[in-house]
């Protein structure tokens, strides 16, 4: 088993698509081990992205990530970070197959409606900075 962190970005919670997203979250296997809803900070959301900090992109990224609520969510699958990044698709939605997630609610390669951990290490991190241990539920 595996687990790694999901964000349904600001764009998707402003799209009102939560719901659908938790239920192909649900349909792929997936377990959830622990859900918040919260607003992130400027300086919240540029420690989630610190490893992006010297790319062009990082203002407007984390402007947009801080710019409405998002949903984080813990979950765990066998080869849960590969197998939840093709349920995303690429990074940007025009590149993204046909059924995947970003294909369908991403507008732009920055506002791609969900998040996923690209690697053990950084799932770690990411699950570790928003999540405290007793907060991930073993089901
Ligand atoms: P991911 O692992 O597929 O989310 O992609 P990255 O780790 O490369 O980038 C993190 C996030 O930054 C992406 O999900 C996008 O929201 C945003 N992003 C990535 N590349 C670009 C870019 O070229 N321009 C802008 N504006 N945002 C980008």
């Amino acid at each position: 088993m595996q687990r790694t962190l999901a964000i349904i970005k600001p764009d998707a919670v402003e799209q009102g698509v939560i719901g659908k997203i938790l239920a192909r979250i649900e349909q792929e296997g997936f377990t959830v081990c622990a859900m918040r809803m919260t607003q992130l900070t400027k300086h919240e959301a540029e420690g989630f992205y610190a490893v992006h900090k010297d790319k062009p992109f990082f203002g407007s990224l984390t402007d947009f990530m801080s710019c409405g609520p998002c949903v984080l969510v813990a979950l765990e699958a066998p080869d849960a970070i590969r197998k939840w990044r093709d349920v995303m698709g690429a990074t940007d939605p025009a590149r993204a197959p046909a059924g995947t997630l970003r294909q369908e609610f991403g507008a732009s390669i920055e506002r791609n409606a969900t998040h996923g951990s690209d690697a053990p290490e950084t799932a770690a991190f990411e699950l570790g900075y928003f999540f405290r241990g007793l907060e991930l539920i073993d089901r």
